[in-house]
């Protein structure tokens, strides 16, 4: 815990403003862990792409917000692909901003997965802390995280273990996991709703893998989500005669969690290494059980036996099974398990400690677990 309060420069994600979903799973992390913070008494500026939206307000809360272009997202770009900065691009001048006003602060904490914030960690006095959303997608990016674990090993945190063992690391992860505001989910008790699926529908999401579990099982499949590539969804869609995939769009959390928590499971079926998996602890939040591949963080998140089963990767019989064994996960150990491991007070406890670490460079073994 920290006595006083901290001064704090949060720098949004490059990648679409706070609401609009191309941020993917990071927008919400930002969300949570501001109010999370605000709730321990420190003071937020948040500096965010034009359009961003909150979904409160807080005296120890301020936002600006910058104009530019979106930065190209690394999940989409192959692995020894250089670093690219379009013309207009928000992501410099996000970083002028915070650095413009550092020196009013006690530490900027960077969300965007991009090698110019890490590279500038080198330059600037103030501490610059780095929460790394992805696992290993790009050479540039695993060099420089490398470097920046090995020069400034405090300013650098994981959502999962499994997602930090993408990198080659010079000491070990310092692992904060993720939360999500307890306010927001409410707890359904209804065991026998429809099969749902929620994600970015992209390729290393692995819908197709859910839709095979909806037809084999003769039942429709509910899907959320920003439609991030198109000729994907509909290769999916055009497989099958029947119509399965019901599209419920990309939805604002309240409405999202309404829909989802009256799902008797949540199937998710990411075919690559998930740095943490937001959706299986909002479904868990709402009662949802959930069946995900021994991959990544969901692999971290669902206990098996106990919030859902856990499936050898690609192994869309194993997914079956578990689909039709789900009765025997009780709803209420989903909701505990949110409320003990992944609320939002949680997560900026952790985030706290790491902060504490990195201004104070002591070594902890209180992140371990
Ligand atoms: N989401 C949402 N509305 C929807 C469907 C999804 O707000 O209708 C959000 C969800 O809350 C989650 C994010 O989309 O935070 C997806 O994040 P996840 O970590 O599951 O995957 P990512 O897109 O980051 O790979």
């Amino acid at each position: 815990m920290i006595n006083k309060q901290l001064k704090l420069i949060l720098v949004s994600t490059p990648i679409g403003c706070l609401g609009s979903g191309k941020g993917g799973g990071v927008e919400i992390t930002i969300i949570s862990l501001i109010k999370g913070l605000i709730s321990l008494g420190h003071k937020i500026i948040l500096i965010a792409p034009k359009g961003s939206k909150l979904p409160f307000e807080s005296e120890l809360l301020e936002i600006r917000l910058i104009d530019g272009i979106d930065q190209p997202s690394w999940q989409h770009q192959k692995e020894t692909d250089p670093i690219l900065i379009p013309s207009n691009s928000v992501l410099p001048r996000l970083w002028e901003e915070a650095i413009y006003i550092a020196n009013e602060y006690d530490a900027v904490i960077n969300f965007a997965y991009d090698w110019l914030p890490l590279w500038l960690t080198k330059t600037q006095t103030i501490k610059i802390f780095h929460l790394i959303s992805m696992g290993a997608e790009s050479l540039i990016m695993k060099e420089i995280i490398s470097e920046i674990s090995e020069l400034y090993p405090f300013q650098l945190a994981f959502h999962t273990k499994r997602q930090s063992k993408d990198y080659c690391l010079k000491n070990d992860p310092i692992i904060v996991g993720n939360g999500f505001d307890i306010e927001n989910y409410l707890f359904n008790e209804n065991e026998n709703g429809p099969l749902g699926w929620a994600g970015r529908i992209a390729p290393e999401k692995g819908l197709e893998d859910a839709v095979k579990v909806a037809n084999s099982l003769g039942e429709k499949l509910l899907v959320w989500g920003l439609i991030e590539d198109k000729e994907y969804a509909s290769k999916i869609e055009n497989i099958y005669t029947k119509e399965i995939i019901e599209w419920k769009g990309f939805l604002p959390t309240n409405k999202f969690q309404e829909q989802l928590g009256r799902c008797r499971v949540l199937i998710n079926t990411p075919k690559w290494n998930e740095a943490y998996g937001n959706v299986i602890v909002e479904a868990m939040a709402c009662g949802v059980p959930v069946i995900a591949y021994d991959l990544g963080g969901p692999g971290e998140l669902i206990e098996n036996g106990l919030n859902g089963f856990l499936v050898k990767p690609n192994d869309i019989e194993g997914l079956i099974k578990a689909t039709k064994s789900i009765s025997e996960i009780k709803r209420k150990n989903c909701r505990d398990w949110f409320e003990k491991k992944a609320t939002n007070k949680v997560f900026a406890e952790l985030v706290e400690n790491w902060l504490d670490k990195g201004l104070n460079k002591q070594i902890s073994a209180d992140f371990q677990d």
